[in-house]
């Protein structure tokens, strides 16, 4: 496999920007490249459609829009939840950012408000109404186990079952 498709795996390097500032949201520079599957789900779509067909050594530059990062911001999925409803113990800051289970998996959230008997839980993802410009180099390439490509993911170090 030479470039990056649909099924492979790849390590890329990564830098993530906010183009108007220039300030960085997320890199892996000195750490270990980010690896992981494509075409699952594992990255957002903006990011796999613009690498596809990137060899090995190759670098890119690209710029996503919201609606092809991590969309607009929803106030819908701004709610109030009664205190009553909150794990005790969870610490409640206003700014924090917190997990929590859902029937969906997994979410965070970012606390606006904390009234005696609701709080305000932004659900929103943190990138949500962003434009990200990305710098990506493609470290190594390869075509993806059949365990892989059952799971969904990419195996590797640190991922091993
Ligand atoms: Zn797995």
């Amino acid at each position: 496999m030479s470039v990056l498709e649909q099924d492979s795996v790849v390590s890329v390097m990564y830098t993530g920007t906010f183009p108007e500032s220039g300030e960085v949201f997320d890199s892996n520079i000195n750490q270990p490249p980010l690896v992981f599957l494509v075409g699952h789900g594992n990255m957002i779509e903006g990011f796999e459609q613009e690498m596809l067909g990137a060899a090995v050594g190759e670098s890119r530059d690209f710029t996503l829009t919201p609606e092809r990062a991590y969309g607009h911001r929803d106030d819908a999925n701004v709610q109030a939840i009664p205190r009553s409803q909150i794990p005790e113990g969870m610490e409640l800051e206003v700014g924090a950012v917190l997990g929590a289970q859902s029937d969906q998996g997994p979410i965070q959230f970012t606390i606006v408000e904390v009234g005696d008997e609701f709080v305000t839980a932004d659900f929103n993802h943190q990138m949500a109404g962003q434009t990200l410009h990305f710098t990506v180099e493609v470290v190594e390439i390869r075509e993806a186990t059949s365990d892989e490509l059952a799971h969904g993911h990419a195996h590797g170090p640190g991922h091993q079952h």
